[in-house]
């Protein structure tokens, strides 16, 4: 503390989840003045492991992507590359629910077309994308899959693989940010189908990943390296600009400025504290939708029926008490004792709002009995572990461009002050990762 009422640091970060221990690492690499500030006494944020009886069982995120290079560079920069943990590839396949019933999803074009999981009309309806012209304005992912491959299409194989990755309404997302990779072939060849077969190099499926002791051997990690850097139970509580500078206050206490600020906190909690009230109104617009977790420890003998796969997505119309379930034993092994299942079911989005507001143990009993017919399973529940993210995943709608083009505009009018997190540009642990470390090259 020097004389003044307030403390100077060159670059403060506001959270300490991926995003903000990415750039602090690599501004740490750099010698860089800098001080993380966490509202909470754990770093991690969204990524939470926690070991129960045994079972190693994620809150948040369950596996890291690798679809670019920054996910690689930082791994080995942390020299964790020993550390990962792959998935049993022959466990892969993921399941729909058909007359409330599993069935694995085709994992070639030839199972595709030899399967019964799309009506003969729907798939030859897929056919027909190839003269469907492309799209003039950002739709709805709904109303692009709906256009260019039918109705069926979407209900039975889009809609769930959404609600696994954002719990989200289809309605309401937008395809040119929740799929971009899919939009932009429809925007550059005219056709998905047709933009697949010429850029053969499209790879949807990349390759994902855990850890030892689950994925907050990253975070814990990166913490070892700048625990001097992080303060934890430090809410910021209002931003402010004075000159060049920003000033933060700390629990509504102590203040600190500097000249480069990076928050890495969520839309809402930054919407409380900016100085930009133009700002805080756009930021309350993103919607974080709540999730639910609930892990189970169960007896592998017991299972009767075939859950060899990475987990099964539910539909509206399968009328379930959960969005999905990860058998995660089954693809990473080390999570579960040896004659053990652990099994992580999620409810909630957009969908089960009301479900969750049911009583804990009503809702506990529903979702065992639901487990308990879908797999044939007789034995007992032998471990519970749960957590409840009330807003959990941020939503990108129909106004994400607008939103977007609005804290680029913000950032121009306020030289080094920069916004990210999973609310923009990427919602996965990978782009979070990605856009930390481009960004810290700029600080
Ligand atoms: C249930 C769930 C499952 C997921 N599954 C996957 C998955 O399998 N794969 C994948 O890639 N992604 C997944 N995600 C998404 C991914 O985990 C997140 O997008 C990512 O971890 C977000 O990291 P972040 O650092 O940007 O934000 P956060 O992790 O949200 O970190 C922000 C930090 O800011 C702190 N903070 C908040 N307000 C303040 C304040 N006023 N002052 C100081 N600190 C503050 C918070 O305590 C938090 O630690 C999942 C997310 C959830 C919730």
């Amino acid at each position: 503390m020097n004389n003044r009422s307030f403390n100077e640091v060159e670059t403060i970060i506001l959270g300490a989840g991926i995003s903000g221990l990415t750039l602090g690492h690599y501004l740490n690499n750099r010698d860089k003045d800098f001080l993380i500030f966490e509202s909470s006494k754990y770093i991690g944020g969204n990524i939470s492991t926690k070991n129960k009886k045994g079972f190693i069982c994620e809150n948040g995120p369950n596996t890291i992507l690798i679809n670019n290079k920054s996910v690689q560079n930082l791994i080995s920069d942390l020299k964790i590359k020993n550390d990962i943990i792959y998935p049993n590839n022959n466990n892969n396949k993921r399941f729909l629910l058909k007359k409330g019933k599993l069935i694995k999803i085709p994992q070639s074009f030839t199972q595709f077309i030899m399967s019964n999981i799309l009506s003969l009309s729907a798939k030859v309806r897929i056919v027909f994308e190839i003269f469907i012209r492309k799209s003039c304005n950002s739709l709805s992912v709904y109303d692009f899959f709906r256009r260019r491959f039918g109705k069926e299409f979407h209900d039975i194989l889009i809609e769930p693989f959404l609600t696994g990755v954002y719990a989200g309404n289809t309605r309401k997302m937008s395809i040119k940010h929740v799929l971009k990779k899919i939009w932009e072939l429809e925007q550059n060849y005219g056709s998905v189908i047709l933009g697949f077969i010429k850029k053969k190099s499209a790879n949807i499926s990349p390759k994902s990943f855990n850890f030892k002791n689950g994925l907050s051997d990253l975070t814990n990690k990166i913490q070892q390296k700048i625990k001097d850097k992080i303060r934890f139970n430090s809410k910021v509580t209002s931003i402010s600009k004075i000159g060049n500078l920003y000033e933060i206050t700390v629990n509504n206490d102590v203040k600190y400025r500097c000249s480069k600020l990076i928050t890495t906190i969520p839309a809402y909690a930054l919407s409380e504290i900016i100085f930009d009230k133009k700002l805080s109104q756009i930021l309350k617009k993103i919607y974080y939708c709540p999730i639910y977790v609930l892990h189970l420890g169960i007896e592998k003998q017991k299972i009767k029926d075939d859950i060899s796969g990475f987990g099964v997505l539910t539909k509206p119309s399968d009328n379930k008490s959960f969005l999905g379930i990860i058998f995660n034993s089954r693809i990473f092994p080390h999570v579960a004792p040896i004659d053990k299942d652990l099994m992580t079911v999620m409810v909630g989005g957009t969908r089960q709002e009301k479900l969750l507001k049911t009583d804990k143990n009503l809702l506990f009993d529903k979702i065992v009995s639901d487990i308990r017919k879908l797999i044939s399973y007789s034995g007992q529940i032998i471990m519970k572990h749960d957590f409840l993210w009330e807003k959990g995943i941020p939503q990108y709608g129909l106004d994400h461009d607008y939103i977007t083009k609005e804290i680029k505009n913000f950032e121009n009018k306020n030289k080094d002050l920069h916004i990210m997190g999973n609310y923009i540009n990427g919602i996965s642990v990978s782009d979070c990762i990605e856009k930390a470390s481009i960004l810290s090259k700029r600080l």
